[in-house]
């Protein structure tokens, strides 16, 4: 039995743009949110009020207003209470609500500072997940789909299971839990587990226990209804023993209820034919209307030599281990010694800022890099650059690569994850059959790396070529109707298997 075709859908979300942003989760939660909405389902947000960080920007907010409902768990031996603030999506029927918890959330980042995650990040978000539960039964949303994503979340489908399971409110509540990143799991020692709420039944090797710890990722993989990862191939190879991050042999056993499933772009954020933040729009029929001048502007910005002779080789990220930036530390000056330029953008572990600074300082006039986090600037090193760099070691989905893409600016990426899916090598059969998007390469090597930037170089010397493979690019449909329309199938499985799940022997 499904319920009706229209769905109840709570997403929960550690981070949502435009309210708050580290990565890629923050785009997803709020396009998937309103592809969702425009096919007609009822959606709500939930996101954290990281509300210093939200002030501080409230020029490109919504109007976020107080819904006067006050709540309180009881968590680490402290009875915690926080209000509900809420605001819809421009142009949406998106609902969002923003927990505001001062002593948890008003802080000068999301999650770490200089490095350091936060040493209560399981009690806050421990008490974000309870929250979400605590405000969806307070406010009647009767939901039928709670989507969680990430570690941040785990705990709520735990939560359905056990305390929540046949609350009036929760009748037809199944989970699907979204996994973002294997590398990040939420795991915390032990002492932490009485911050769950949960029994310690549940503290095993089936359920939330890893290695002595308390792994809030694994927890919501093993009692979510359904779960979903951004890309086909990180669905695959997180099954593995070297993808896996510890939690292949669960994912394995859980295979049939995982499903891949592609993110796609915002079109009303990433379009070069409208986007404000870039100097001067174009469009896959116009290029030239806008992309050399937004060329010239980027390089004016980064005080780089004004030439339209030369390719941008561009890169927004952060800097992790996970994105490569140890293979292009090895093969920088052998990339160097070509006439090129390179842009960087990001911030993260310490030795990469500091060794791109470096680099920066004794090549002038090739290399410019800014530390921080600046949207304007990466939608500019997305429009000015002309070609991308995404060498990642692993990459579950990863935009960048498809707002490159859409901005005529050719990824080199590795073979891994959704970057496999969604760039195609440029050689000859593939500009033949127009085909080609960007530069594919497989192993995790610096020479290969190297060996891939000097074919774009090549084909940057043929400007027809190239012209070709950018138009292919920009003429990909990226839009998040395809991607919403499977978790939407997905949703209907999570209804189905609710029905089992208690008699499935997970207890
Ligand atoms: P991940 O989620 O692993 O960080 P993704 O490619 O999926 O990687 O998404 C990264 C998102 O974060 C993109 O929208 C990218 O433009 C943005 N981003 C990353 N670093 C910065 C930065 N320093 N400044 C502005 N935007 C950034």
């Amino acid at each position: 039995m499904l319920c009706s075709d229209k769905l109840r859908i709570v997403l929960a979300a550690s981070e949502a743009v435009p309210f708050s942003k580290t990565g890629g989760l923050a785009d997803v939660s709020t396009a998937l949110a309103k592809a969702l909405d425009a096919m007609g389902h009822d959606v709500t947000l939930i996101v954290p009020d990281y509300r210093v960080l939200r002030l501080a920007r409230q020029e490109y907010l919504p109007v976020v207003s107080d819904t006067g409902l006050r709540f309180g768990i009881s968590i680490g031996g402290k009875y915690v209470t926080a209000g509900v603030n809420w605001t819809a999506l421009p142009n949406t029927g998106v609902k969002v609500l923003l927990i505001c918890q001062t002593d948890y959330f008003d802080r000068p980042q999301l999650y770490m500072e200089a490095g350091e995650g936060y040493l209560d990040n399981c009690e806050r978000y421990c008490f974000f997940s309870r929250a979400v539960l605590t405000i969806c039964q307070q406010m009647v949303l009767r939901p039928d789909i709670v989507h969680c994503n990430d570690w941040q979340t785990g705990l709520i489908p735990a939560l359905l299971h056990s305390v929540y399971a046949g609350r009036p409110g929760f009748e037809n509540a199944a989970s699907v839990m979204t996994l973002h990143n294997m590398a990040y799991q939420g795991r915390f020692w032990h002492l932490d587990m009485p911050l769950t709420g949960l029994d310690w039944k549940y503290f095993n090797l089936n359920h939330m226990e890893m290695y002595g710890d308390v792994n809030l990722l694994k927890t919501g993989i093993a009692f979510s209804d359904q779960i979903t990862t951004v890309s086909p191939t990180y669905a695959n190879e997180i099954c593995t023993r070297e993808g896996g991050e510890g939690l292949d042999g669960l994912l394995g056993y859980r295979r049939g209820d995982l499903t891949g499933i592609l993110n796609g772009i915002d079109d009303d954020i990433w379009d070069p034919n409208s986007d404000p933040l870039i100097p001067a729009h174009y469009s896959v029929t116009n290029i030239d209307a806008g992309k050399p001048a937004c060329k010239a502007r980027l390089q004016e910005r980064l005080g780089l030599p004004s030439r339209n002779d030369i390719p941008v080789f561009g890169m927004v990220s952060r800097m992790s281990d996970q994105k490569g930036f140890d293979l292009l530390a090895s093969c920088a000056s052998r990339l160097l010694a070509h006439d090129i330029q390179m842009v960087f953008l990001g911030t993260g572990e310490p030795r990469y800022e500091s060794y791109l600074k470096h680099l920066a300082a004794h090549h002038p006039a090739k290399v410019a890099i800014y530390v921080g986090f600046d949207e304007s600037l990466a939608h500019q090193i997305e429009a000015g650059s002309d070609a991308f760099l995404m060498p990642s070691r692993f990459e579950p989905c990863g935009l960048n690569q498809m707002y490159s893409l859409r901005y005529g600016t050719l990824p080199i990426v590795r073979k891994v994850g959704g970057l496999a899916d969604s760039v195609v090598d440029t050689n000859a059969v593939t500009l033949a059959t127009n085909t080609a998007t960007g530069f594919v390469f497989d192993s995790y090597d610096s020479n290969a790396l190297a060996e891939t930037v000097e074919r774009a170089i090549d084909l940057y010397s043929e400007p027809d070529q190239w012209r070709r493979v950018m138009t292919n690019g920009m003429s990909i449909d990226w839009s998040w109707q395809n991607s919403a329309k499977n978790y939407i199938d997905v949703y209907r499985k999570a209804l189905e298997r609710r029905f089992d799940r208690t008699s499935d022997g997970r207890e």
